[in-house]
């Protein structure tokens, strides 16, 4: 080719959208379906398994729409990973660990998943209509749960609304370290909606505390029911947050987050983490592996839920979630109900971290 020609091939490739087959990749941190209708056109999809997608704007990063800008993380290759987990990490089967999950019960987490979605709209902007409001409902159901399961329960007030506090319910047995425990029980604002996304969590957090109410640990447990998820992960940051201003943050020993655990389309799991993290993952997968049915894939970078705060304070986390290939087509919808779920799925996800916190600390039988 000549040269004249080539620069005119050069000149076209630059401004045909061909060009977004080159330049940086991104990780896109946002699946919300409306979200997704608006921004698809400005994006090309280089990677998409799973939860982790990796787009290319077809546009200058500059003309893009200030929503998506903010919605693009800057990823290296290195650092994406999203298939099943490796096999070496082997785990031998324990008794004490097998009777441990065993006493999951999944019609208990069916039932408080189903008084959550019922408390109304829980969205946290909800708390802006009025002082009755689903997420307050929510906040004060999930903190007399906690407190009648033996926990120090107390409600972690972050943000003042026009009507009521946005706060986070924290369940607490004290101890030198500590086991966090995470799930989000606001929604995006559906009226009587939000069961997968996420009472499912929510409700498989409130059968873990009440598993590990029957026995003594030594470590201590903190189960933080984050409010503001949906509004850029705002409770689990302020919870973050304080921890750091008090310096208890450097006693949280390890994190796990569940995210939407009740629909089940193919039996796996997602366990999602990053990099430095990869090991701890895989480790986890192989407990799923023995103490479980469903099939571990291990995903990398982390966003969009609340392990991340966790995971930016160098803390182990991961998050547990339905497996995003065949996820709940219901997400962000008014039809998140508790039609469809599968509770039997949403208790191996609490079998699975249970498994995980008998493996990181010490559990006797009260
Ligand atoms: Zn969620």
């Amino acid at each position: 080719m000549s040269k004249a020609i080539l620069s005119i091939f050069f000149a076209l490739a630059a401004a045909l959208p061909l060009g977004a087959a080159e330049g940086p990749v991104y990780l896109l941190t946002e699946r919300d379906p409306s979200f997704l209708a608006r921004n698809e056109v400005y994006l090309s999809v280089a990677y998409d398994k799973g939860r982790t997608r990796l787009v290319r704007p077809v546009l200058p990063y500059g003309d893009l729409p200030p929503e998506l800008r903010a919605a693009l993380k800057p990823v290296s290759m290195g650092d994406v990973r999203n298939a099943p987990a490796g096999s070496f990490a082997k785990v031998e089967e324990d008794h004490f660990v097998r009777e441990l999950v065993s006493r999951v019960n999944p019609r208990n987490i069916s039932a408080w998943a189903e008084r959550l979605t019922m408390t109304g709209k829980r969205s946290a902007g909800a708390l802006d209509l009025g002082p009755a409001s689903g997420n307050r409902l929510a906040a004060d159901m999930i903190a007399a749960e906690l407190g009648r399961l033996g926990y120090a329960a107390e409600q972690h007030c972050y943000r003042k609304r026009r009507q009521d506090d946005e706060c986070n319910v924290v369940g607490r047995r004290e101890g030198e370290k500590y086991i966090l425990v995470a799930a989000h029980f606001d929604t995006v604002g559906h009226e009587n909606a939000g069961a997968d996304d996420n009472a499912s969590g929510t409700a498989a957090l409130l059968e873990m505390a009440r598993v590990l109410a029957g026995y003594r640990s030594d470590l201590g447990l903190i189960f933080l029911a984050a409010n503001g998820e949906e509004i850029g992960i705002a409770g689990s940051y302020a919870y973050a947050r304080k921890l750091k201003a008090s310096g208890e943050i450097s006693k949280i020993a390890w994190a796990i987050n569940m995210d939407m655990v009740a629909y089940n389309k193919d039996g796996v799991i997602e366990l999602e983490t990053n990099r430095e993290f990869a090991a701890h993952a895989e480790w986890v997968a192989a407990l799923a592996r023995v103490y479980t049915r469903m099939e571990p894939h291990v995903a990398m970078p982390a966003w969009g839920s609340d392990h991340v705060p966790f995971l930016e304070a160098g803390i182990p986390a991961y998050l547990s979630i339905e497996h995003w290939d065949n996820h709940n087509p219901c997400y962000h919808r008014p039809c998140d109900t508790m039609q469809g779920l599968d509770w039997d799925f949403a208790a191996d996800i609490a079998r699975l971290n249970l498994a995980v916190i008998a493996g990181k600390s010490r559990l006797t039988p009260n």
